[in-house]
């Protein structure tokens, strides 16, 4: 077994993972330790739940020294809930040297920040739109980061901070180690590796890993006007400890939790539009356990690590398979059992059956009724035009929001 000492953690660090009921490192610790404590910049495919915020906390509470001036630690992470998850694993393992860590996130008093960031932070976590109005309002001095984190790199660029990123990276012009952690690898973000990072060392623990073995994966077949109802009854039938249900948009998300709480107590909503303190106080509410059942968009339930949730429902299937793994990655944590349970009408059979093909899932139907997934998709638009005249499609640039 492979113990923190054997990948050149030290003592002080190790004595408080260990009363954090860290034994050993996970897999991503394993690799990602060592090569961080050399000094190397990284390229890392990681998911969350893989242990890969301490992956990077660890080494860098290792590697700087408080007494030393200004902010030697940056850590940019996409969302407000996942710097504060930071902030958290930090604040424990930090404790360690007396390290002092903080975060600057959208919708927060940006004054207490300022007098925050002036009285002394050596790890700060940030998310990219709150740190570059502190830039160019020079409120903040970078010129002392020696590590660079980008965590869920993917994630930033999907929400479109490529080039608040590039100007990030840009901005510190000063010799630094570059941790780059992402769940899938899109060509920008090998292009802002390639521009940025020095000889970085690429580890790839997702794509050849298999799933966690630990996650049975449901689907329930019906029409679209039953879904409500067979969810309501999964439910009720199954084991829950807690539950994510995800829906498509924020309208739906927060249809769906009026409608399960006239059934069930302790149900509440997470999506992108809400107030950072409501996201703040419904996040920790939920880590308490005081929320049974959330009732969350993606972006809301995206990297957070909640080691609570038995189940997770997928009442609207979203249209990359790559969605349906990080859905049901929410549940299974560090090896615990999961069950995910899909909602299937007609018309998601066609991204089911390219969820199938990708994840190599073997479906498994609630009652044993399941569709036709050889037949031909019975609503093509395509195929059967006449079906659906012009003039009455929806438009194309009909959005959801999220
Ligand atoms: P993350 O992938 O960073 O979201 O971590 C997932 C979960 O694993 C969090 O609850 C961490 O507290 C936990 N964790 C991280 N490293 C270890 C470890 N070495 N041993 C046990 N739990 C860990």
């Amino acid at each position: 077994m492979t113990t923190f000492l054997d990948l050149g953690v030290q003592e002080p660090i190790i004595e408080t993972l260990t009363k954090r009921g860290y034994e050993k490192p996970t897999i991503v610790q394993e690799h990602t330790i060592p090569l961080v404590l050399k000094g190397n910049d990284l390229l890392a495919l990681a998911e969350t739940g893989s242990g890969k915020t301490a992956a990077s906390v660890i080494p860098i509470c290792q590697l700087i020294e408080p007494s030393d001036e200004g902010i030697q630690a940056l850590i940019i992470v996409p969302t407000r809930e996942l710097a504060m998850q930071y902030v958290t694993e930090t604040q424990k393992i930090a404790h360690a040297k007396n390290i002092r860590s903080f975060s600057i996130v959208g919708g927060s008093d940006s004054s207490i920040q300022q007098a925050k960031l002036k009285s002394g932070v050596d790890i700060l976590i940030a998310t990219p739109g709150r740190l570059i109005d502190f830039i160019y309002n020079r409120l903040i001095d970078l010129s002392s980061v020696k590590i660079l984190v980008l965590d869920e790199a993917d994630e930033m660029l999907s929400m479109g901070f490529y080039e608040d990123l590039q100007f990030i990276m840009d901005c510190l012009v000063q010799k630094h180690q570059t941790l780059l952690f992402s769940a899938t690898m899109p060509k920008e973000i090998n292009i802002l590796a390639q521009k940025h990072l020095i000889n970085p060392i690429e580890i790839r623990l997702i794509s050849d890993q298999p799933r966690p073995s630990s996650i049975e994966h449901w689907f329930s077949y019906s029409a679209p006007k039953a879904k409500l109802e067979k969810l309501v009854h999964e439910v009720k039938k199954q084991p829950i400890n807690q539950a994510i249900i995800f829906a498509a948009s924020r309208e739906s998300a927060e249809l769906l939790n009026k409608q399960l709480s006239s059934e069930f107590k302790a149900c509440d909503f997470l999506h992108g539009g809400l107030t950072q303190e409501i996201r703040q106080i419904v996040t920790s509410k939920f880590r308490q356990g005081k929320i049974k059942y959330l009732i969350a968009t993606d972006v809301a339930a995206r990297g957070l690590d909640f080691s609570g949730v038995s189940h997770v429902f997928i009442y609207q299937l979203g249209k990359d398979p790559e969605v349906y793994l990080h859905r049901t990655g929410r549940t299974g944590r560090q090896n615990r059992s999961g069950v995910a349970i899909t909602f299937i009408s007609d018309k998601e059979i066609g991204v089911l059956k390219k969820v199938l093909e990708k994840t190599g899932i073997e479906p498994k139907w609630i009652d044993d009724i399941k569709p036709d997934l050889k037949a031909k998709q019975r609503f093509s638009l395509k195929k059967n035009p006449r079906k659906y005249p012009s003039k009455n499609r929806k438009p194309s640039n009909f959005k959801k929001s999220s």
